[in-house]
């Protein structure tokens, strides 16, 4: 019955070459089905040409490949792609591809909906129903890689943790995921062209640093005054920003990796001097840049972007106090792709 069958891209490659030679068979044979699964994203046992025909029908009678499907693909404007992507639950998750002239990057989930509830954030709106596997994340990012090719005549640069969920609350799958889109036997790409976002797990980025990660930390930050994270983003009344500052300077002693401030500011929460002055005192702790996004509202609600007038003020304080910041334009806001939009409006 097909419910029995094993998820193939679950086994290492010790695990296929194992199998093969429970089988019967040579262990070689493990090599070639772990190339065809990583290295060319084969959807099929059909396609395994270079196995015989009894071979790709054992495999199919004891395994099943679970692939993602990228269910819609629609194409803003300006370029951005958003992916509706299924996956074999049914259950459907967003990744986006932002196209600048020099970069292709990809903007990946880590889990369906998402266990924190940000304020501000579509996602937060759907429950989180499971995390993704480490290979339904590296679907995302090859798929994404094909669309790059495809559109762009160029592969993909850079991979951004910050579609759906919070990758440190899938701490153990984002890192295997990682891993596969680092390794010459994935897609072979730097680490250091890799940035996880998190809204901040103390305890995780120390793990992160203990386990000398190579790719870059971002901290979706929105405010340095607790009261005021708290009010926005909810968990900071567990984790504080006290605890999270202590996570951060272990980090850097330990990686030498400058930390991303991502920082959204919206009219009447923290958009006056106090707010960035706390930022300003924050950023001291440990090496870091501040990127200011643009809002993308998700509705009427309470949040609104703030005036420019008080994003020429952060800015002009940062650079003042020598802290490098720059301010990002949303891309893909007519097909909801931008930031904190993801919320499977194109989905099932
Ligand atoms: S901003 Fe990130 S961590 Fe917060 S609810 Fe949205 S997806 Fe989750």
């Amino acid at each position: 019955m097909e419910s029995k069958k094993r998820d193939i891209r679950a086994l290492t490659r010790e695990q296929l070459r194992d199998f093969f030679v429970s089988q019967g068979d040579k262990a070689f044979r493990g090599n070639q089905v772990y190339e065809w699964l990583w290295q060319k994203s084969a959807h099929s046992f059909d396609v395994m040409t270079n196995l015989s025909k009894a071979t790709r029908d054992m495999l199919e009678e004891n395994f099943v490949i679970n692939h993602i499907q990228v269910d819609q693909m629609q194409r803003s404007s300006d370029g951005t792609i958003k992916n509706a992507v299924r996956l074999h639950d049914d259950l459907v998750v967003e990744s986006v591809l932002i196209p600048t002239k020099t970069r292709t990057t990809a903007c990946v989930s880590s889990q369906v909906g998402c266990s924190l509830d940000c304020k501000f954030c579509a996602t937060a709106r759907l429950k989180r129903m499971r995390n993704l596997n480490p290979d339904e994340i590296y679907d995302q990012v090859v798929a994404i890689d094909n669309e790059s090719r495809l559109y762009f005549d160029r592969p993909l640069s850079n991979i951004v943790f910050m579609g759906m969920g919070e990758p440190l609350m899938n701490y153990n799958n984002v890192l295997k995921a990682i891993e596969k889109i680092t390794s010459p036997e994935g897609l072979g790409m730097s680490p250091k062209r890799i940035t996880v976002s998190t809204s901040g797990v103390p305890k995780l980025i120390k793990k992160m640093a203990d386990e000398a990660v190579k790719f870059k930390l971002a901290v979706s930050l929105h405010s340095a005054i607790d009261e005021t994270r708290t009010s926005i983003m909810p968990f900071n009344a567990t984790f504080t920003l006290a605890d999270l500052r202590e996570a951060l300077v272990y980090w850097y002693q330990k990686t030498k990796s400058r930390i991303t401030y991502e920082y959204v500011v919206w009219e009447g929460i923290n958009d006056q001097r106090k707010d960035v002055d706390a930022l300003v005192e924050f950023c001291r702790f440990a090496p870091s840049k501040v990127n200011l996004i643009e809002y993308n509202p998700i509705d009427d609600g309470d949040f609104q972007q703030a005036s420019n007038k008080a994003i020429e003020m952060y800015v002009e304080t940062l650079e003042k106090n020598g802290i490098t910041v720059t301010v990002r334009r949303s891309r893909g806001k007519d097909i909801d792709a931008a930031c904190g939009q993801l919320a499977n409006k194109s989905g099932s």
